[in-house]
């Protein structure tokens, strides 16, 4: 159900980062021009993509990563990064996505020198919560909503620029196939229901994780839990911990009721979609510009 692409039509390039178990890399692809094909003769196109390399490993590793690439090759969603398709090479699969100009938000976030203000804030949001009401529509999960995994195709921090553009990401290994360590080390991402049975994974735990997400965007991309070590983090789930309100009272609401133990509780993302726009519709200060569309 995806696309496969070629070795040859694929150039690596600079390493950019390790994801779980993968490498990242920037590279290029080439792709047949179709306009030129209808008309009969081929030319070619070159298009920044990020190669994301699974190295030879366990058989259930390599059809779970094939798994994510499924799932992403049925989106399409202005907010969600593009999935070229997958290339096996040797003994490595690689999925081959857009490259996203400014890379992770959460690397942006704290890179800055002067505060992001609350419409930016809320822009994001309200992005990453119709990326995410799209995907519960048609009933697919996620499963690793965090601000690593968001990208950012636009600062929009000129005035002219209409705000930020952000695109979610694929969330790269699907947890079922992780250690319990790994599980573990994701709190407070990964939702509570997940650490005690991954099989548990459901567009509720994506809501889990957009509330977290919520509170790394408060906080301008701190790191939740940052130095807590893997018993600390078990126990805060344990005893039904909650992270720290931020001062964003309204964004803070929101993230309360996502990050509810219990899943059923959770607010469905269409719902929380209508309430950032009505948040908006009362307080005009922290409504964004119109925006000029990004492809
Ligand atoms: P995981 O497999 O755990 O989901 P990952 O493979 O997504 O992880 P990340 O840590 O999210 O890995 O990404 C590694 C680095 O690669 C990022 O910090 C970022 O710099 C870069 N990167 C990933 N995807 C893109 C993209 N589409 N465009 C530009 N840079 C990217
Ligand atoms: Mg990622």
């Amino acid at each position: 159900s995806f696309h496969r692409i070629l070795k040859e039509e694929i150039e690596q390039e600079e390493h950019l980062g390790r994801g779980t178990r993968t490498n990242i890399y920037s590279g290029t692809l080439r792709v047949k021009s179709e306009e030129d094909e209808d008309a009969g003769y081929s030319s070619f196109q070159e298009v920044k993509v990020v190669l994301k390399v699974l190295g030879s490993g366990h058989r259930d590793i390599s059809l779970a990563f094939f798994e994510t690439a499924s799932m992403m090759r049925q989106v399409s969603h202005k907010h969600i990064v593009l999935l070229y398709g997958v290339c096996v090479r040797h003994q490595e699969n690689i999925m081959v996505e857009e490259f996203v100009q400014l890379g992770p938000l959460d690397l942006f976030m704290r890179r800055q020198q002067s505060p992001l203000g609350t419409p930016w804030k809320f822009q994001v949001a309200k992005q990453l919560a119709s990326a995410l009401s799209y995907l519960e529509d048609k009933k697919l999960v996620h499963g690793f909503v965090c601000a690593k995994n968001i990208l950012l195709a636009r600062d929009g921090r000129g005035t002219d620029e209409g705000g930020p553009f952000i695109k979610l990401s694929d969330p790269g290994i699907p947890i079922t196939v992780l250690t319990r360590e790994e599980c573990v080390d994701r709190i407070p991402w990964i939702a509570p229901e997940c650490v005690k049975s991954t099989s548990s994974l459901s567009v509720a735990a994506d809501k889990w994780g957009f509330g977290t997400t919520l509170w790394e965007i408060c906080y301008d991309g701190e790191v939740p839990l940052k130095d807590k070590k893997l018993t600390e983090r078990e126990r805060f789930y344990e005893t039904e911990c909650q992270l720290a309100t931020p001062d964003c009272k309204e964004l803070a609401e929101l993230m309360t009721h996502c990050m509810n133990y219990d899943p059923k509780k959770r607010p469905f993302f269409r719902a929380i979609v209508r309430d950032i726009d009505m948040l908006e519709e009362k307080n005009p200060s922290i409504k964004p510009q119109p925006t000029p569309e990004v492809d």
